[in-house]
């Protein structure tokens, strides 16, 4: 294919994706759902994350998440361990979900049956933020341990994002430090949402799910 052609393509596949996201975005709202996308690095706590927020959701609220990974079903599984409907989608070798996978796993399912709908996003800080997939709210969750130029050195998906999570706090001390990625996160977006926490004590799990807007966990 030609260089002009192929371009003409991709932007066309960013179009209908976006129409995609308008329109579940739109779906979700009329229905009063709520559908967060969360995203971030490979080891960056987010399943981890999700398997807090589930046990802490499960008992009120009916919690929907989509997962997405090159392979395996290891992530839903552990998050349906926590009282959470799960679903995994294999992309395969594909980097980010798309607002047409997300479609097809809504599709499937009766929404009114689900009261908060999360995607756990495919691994990575870079293509997930050109992918709308019609949330209400884009999260990005760091840890302190992927170094201190993290955030500085992938603005997109920061500038692009609501909440700005900086995970494994309880790490903090001589060897991490949670300052920079802090005042990172407020730099490249004024008005984001910066939490600490921690998934593996349940540091800042309270505070993320009341910025969520999810009432009387
Ligand atoms: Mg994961
Ligand atoms: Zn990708």
């Amino acid at each position: 294919m030609a260089k002009e052609k192929k371009i003409v393509v991709k932007k066309q596949a960013y179009i209908v994706n976006d129409e995609i996201a308008d329109q579940i975005r739109a779906k979700m709202e009329e229905k009063n759902k709520l559908f967060f996308n969360i995203m971030g690095s490979i080891g960056a706590g987010k399943t981890l994350l999700l398997e807090r927020i589930a046990e802490r959701l499960s008992s009120k609220y009916r919690v929907f998440v989509i997962n997405g990974d090159v392979a395996t079903t290891i992530d839903a599984d552990r998050i349906a361990r926590q009282g959470a409907t799960t679903v995994q989608i294999n992309t395969g070798g594909g980097c980010h979900l798309t607002a047409k996978l997300i479609l097809s796993e809504l599709d499937k399912i009766d929404v009114d049956n689900y009261d908060i709908f999360f995607a756990e996003n495919v691994g990575n800080l870079i293509c997930p933020s050109s992918w709308d997939i019609g949330a209400q709210l884009n999260i990005v969750v760091v840890s302190i341990t992927e170094g201190e130029y993290v955030i500085k050195k992938h603005p997109i998906i920061f500038k692009g994002a609501d909440i700005a999570i900086i995970n494994k706090c309880d790490l903090e001390g001589s060897d991490f430090d949670s300052k920079v990625l802090r005042e990172d996160a407020a730099k490249i977006k004024s008005g984001m949402k910066v939490i600490c926490t921690s998934a593996k004590s349940g540091l800042g799990v309270d505070e993320f799910i009341s910025t969520l807007g999810i009432k009387n966990p």
